[in-house]
């Protein structure tokens, strides 16, 4: 017996891979893994070491550092271009000394974002200062370049649909820049699904959540250029990643899950073609208007983004909103542009094909309500 399951019900997650939601679910495999990993005494330092050479093959990189989540690669990543190899850094990478040293992080301000949690935050938490590069809606080469000083540890870049997207310089350009200033490049790519071209581009931390794409337990990873990165980013596992620390459990259910990634046995229970037959219908109701869409960040993900005109239907976005998540089931959705009338609905986390059915019904019932009002 499962002794929290009577005092919490499930929801339906048709927004993405949301913390507030739980993220992801785990296969078989991966509950499998870490049902091994839950049983077993492990030298905790070698775990770390061969999970992260594991990983690193799979996707083909030199080396990589497994975390608890994302959030905690972003500040390790941070903490290592800050202490490199000197131990006595480590132990104090708050201590007012550090600002004697590189620390100062160049972002472009449109990266600047809150994923939720503000990145900043996690920067400093790694020790680093954020220095802010060009305007909220435009960053340029010059823009970072004019940044760089004696005191720059590290130029930073958020590869994400939370990001400004236009008029911002591209990741070529910031990795030019690093190179032409000898500055390391730290990417954050917590949801990207493409695990391999970053690092062969020679970007040297390239920051993934496991729990994403990946579909794995919460936990994080960094890829990284080599083994002595690798070494010196482990060791603030002692330092300031101890509040960050991944269990055995979550290191094996990452592995698998990544293994079953790159060997395309990934099961998704609702694929984008299953979103067809829901576009059909909901373009059925008088005032929807349902079309399938691929991602504002160029993913190869698609969606199914609906307009719910106001005026014809008597009820707000915000409004249809609220209610699918008030009702039973509780149904979560993705709703970037609610101001404009739009819902979107991600197939990704569902679980079963009849939520979509679930979710046809539950917006007829909210509609229709509208109408004996
Ligand atoms: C989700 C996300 C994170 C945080 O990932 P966690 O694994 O939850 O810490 C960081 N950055 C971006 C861009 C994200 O999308």
């Amino acid at each position: 017996m499962v002794y929290l399951m009577d005092k919490i019900n499930g929801c339906i997650n048709a927004s993405g891979r949301m913390t507030k939601l739980g993220v992801s679910t785990q296969s078989h495999g991966v509950k499998d893994a870490m049902n091994y990993g839950a049983s077993n005494y492990f030298l905790m330092d070698d775990l770390y070491k061969i999970s992260g050479e594991t990983l690193a093959s799979l996707f083909d990189a030199p080396d990589a550092v497994i975390t608890s989540s994302a959030s905690a690669g972003i500040s390790l990543s941070v903490a290592a271009v800050l202490c490199k190899d000197h131990d006595a850094q480590i132990q104090k990478i708050h201590d007012s000394s550090m600002q004697d040293y590189p620390h100062e992080i160049v972002l472009p301000k449109g990266h600047n974002v809150d994923f939720g949690a503000p990145i900043q935050t996690m920067i400093e938490t790694g020790g680093g200062c954020v220095i802010e590069a060009g305007y909220a809606n435009k960053c340029t080469q010059r823009d970072v370049e004019l940044c760089i000083n004696k005191k720059t540890a590290a130029l930073m870049y958020v590869k994400s649909s939370h990001c400004v997207q236009k008029d911002m310089l591209s990741l070529e350009e910031m990795l030019d820049i690093a190179r032409q200033f000898k500055k390391p490049l730290i990417l954050d790519c917590a949801a990207e699904i493409d695990f391999t071209s970053f690092t062969k581009m020679g970007i040297d931390y390239v920051i993934y959540s496991g729990s994403k794409a990946l579909m794995g337990p919460t936990s994080g990873f960094v890829l990284v250029q080599s083994q002595d990165d690798a070494i010196n980013l482990r060791k603030h596992i002692y330092g300031v990643g101890r509040g960050m620390k991944i269990g055995k459990e979550n290191i094996f259910g990452l592995i698998q899950a990544a293994y079953e990634y790159t060997t395309s046995s990934q099961n998704f229970e609702v694929s984008y073609d299953d979103l067809d037959p829901f576009i059909e219908t909901l373009n059925t109701i008088n005032g929807v208007y349902a079309q399938k869409i691929k991602d504002e960040s160029g993913r190869d993900i698609y969606r199914a983004k609906v307009h719910f005109d106001a005026q014809i239907l008597g009820i707000s976005a915000h409004e249809i909103i609220h209610r699918l998540e008030k009702g039973t089931p509780q149904i979560f959705t993705r709703n970037y542009d609610a101001n404009q009338g739009m819902i979107s609905f991600d197939p990704r986390p569902l679980q079963h094909k009849n939520d979509l059915d679930i979710i046809i019904k539950r917006i007829k019932e909210v509609l229709s309500d509208v109408e004996v009002l």
